[in-house]
């Protein structure tokens, strides 16, 4: 029998391998990865120079543990070039042709890049795993401040964890508050003023235009026309799936891989998980759903289909200068944010017109509300009721 091929080493691929092999402890299984194949937890590269940690202690297990302990082949440093459907294989950069009996493309998702002007819109990093999280604590050697574009999730968390590590940090976003997506406007400003006090510069309302060299370090030029100077500058604007060889292959993509509620793309033997993967038009790229993803899969694969079904997630964002913690409505909800204020903390309810809870945003000391608000909410993506579906 030709193997279960798993394309990515990240959590998601790792997931699944694990809650496959609690299910099959026999059927071949190997996984293709285009890095070292190392097991760490991505979420930990944002609140690591705080604690000081080399890229290579947040690494838990090597490829070759990885490979023993789930009895599978991991080939590290094999990207994968193509995917052939028609025949069930894929094209290994060698030329190299793998066949498959069902394949899952657990892909992740690469940082976007905006095409600065200047010449040091070349240089500028961006985190996403282990080997950019090395990069970018060796380039931190002999800086002093560092520039963040984008106040998103990662954003905010490194602005945090640079503070704590004794860098003076200034970050720029187009939205007027940090975490603009997630959090009503008051939670947002409650935010700003907490970072703001942990040395946090902002630069609010605006977006940067050109990065230009200047000494060692960089200039950055807004779009308001202000200019901040910094030693190196990160990119935290957001990440888009990795779609390339899905598309290529003929599969239907659009934001994400596209599959259906058993995370089957629109070939029956290619399937998709983590942040490559688009379901019902969610894009949630976090852990949460991709150890719910990872279980219904492995189901799946081994012979019980079982729909995907999402609970309500809370997102908690690590920014130990003002905790946050978000459960966002579920996409196209309609209501309206009731915020409650006060000296240690902000809590956000998003409320429909009857007055049902569908997301919530809680930060400071409201933060531990996050359990019993979870309890009241809506699942992000309930059980469909269609027979056919699993
Ligand atoms: C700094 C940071 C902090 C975060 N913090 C949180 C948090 O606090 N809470 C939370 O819920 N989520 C958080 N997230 C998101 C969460 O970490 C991700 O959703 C999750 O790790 C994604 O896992 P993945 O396996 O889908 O992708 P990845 O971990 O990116 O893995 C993708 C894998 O695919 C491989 N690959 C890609 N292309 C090819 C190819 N052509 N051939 C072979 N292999 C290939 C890669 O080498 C890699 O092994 C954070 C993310 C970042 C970047």
């Amino acid at each position: 029998m030709d193997p279960l091929v798993i394309i990515g080493t990240g959590l998601a691929g790792y997931s699944l391998a694990k809650e496959l092999r609690k299910l099959d402890a026999e059927r071949p299984l190997v996984l293709l990865s285009a890095d070292d194949g190392r097991f760490y937890s991505k979420p930990l590269l944002s609140n690591a120079l705080a604690k000081g940690k080399e890229a290579d202690a947040l690494a838990t297990a090597s490829a070759a543990e990885m490979a023993e302990q789930l009895q599978a082949e991991i080939r590290s440093h094999c990207p994968v070039q193509a995917l052939h459907p028609a025949h069930r294989e894929v094209e290994l950069a060698d030329g190299e042709r793998l066949a498959y009996d069902r394949l899952v493309l657990a892909l992740g998702a690469d940082p976007i890049r905006i095409p600065f002007a200047g010449d040091g819109a070349d240089e500028v990093l961006s985190v996403n795993d282990l080997a950019d999280y090395a990069r970018f604590r060796a380039r931190l050697e002999g800086a002093r401040k560092v520039m963040i574009l984008g106040a998103g999730l990662i954003g905010c968390e490194f602005a945090n964890d640079l503070c704590q590590a004794g860098y003076r940090v200034a970050v720029a976003d187009l939205a007027d508050q940090p975490l603009g997506r997630l959090l009503p406007p008051e939670s947002g400003a409650a935010l700003r003023d907490a970072l703001a006090k942990a040395r946090v510069e902002w630069h609010l309302g605006t977006g940067a235009t050109r990065i230009d060299r200047a000494g060692d370090g960089y200039r950055a030029t807004l779009a308001n026309g202000e200019t901040v100077e910094a030693d190196r500058v990160l990119s935290a604007i957001g990440l888009r799936p990795r779609t390339t060889l899905a598309r290529d292959a003929g599969l239907k993509v659009e934001r994400g891989i596209v599959t259906d509620r058993l995370l089957r793309s629109s070939d029956p033997h290619i399937h998709a998980l983590g942040d490559c993967l688009e379901v019902e038009g969610l894009v949630l790229p976090y852990v949460m759903p991709i150890m719910n993803g990872a279980r219904a899969l492995a189901r799946t694969l081994t012979g019980t289909p079982t729909e995907l079904v999402y609970p309500a997630m809370p997102v908690v964002v690590k920014t130990p200068a003002h905790p946050v913690v978000v459960s966002p409505p579920p996409m196209g909800s309609e209501g309206n944010w009731r915020t409650e204020v006060d000296a240690e903390g902000t809590a956000g309810f998003f409320e429909s017109a009857d007055g049902a809870l569908l997301g919530f945003a809680l930060t400071g000391s409201r933060v531990a509300e996050k359990q019993a608000l979870t309890k009241r909410l809506p699942a992000v993506l309930a059980a469909s009721g269609r027979a056919d579906a699993a």
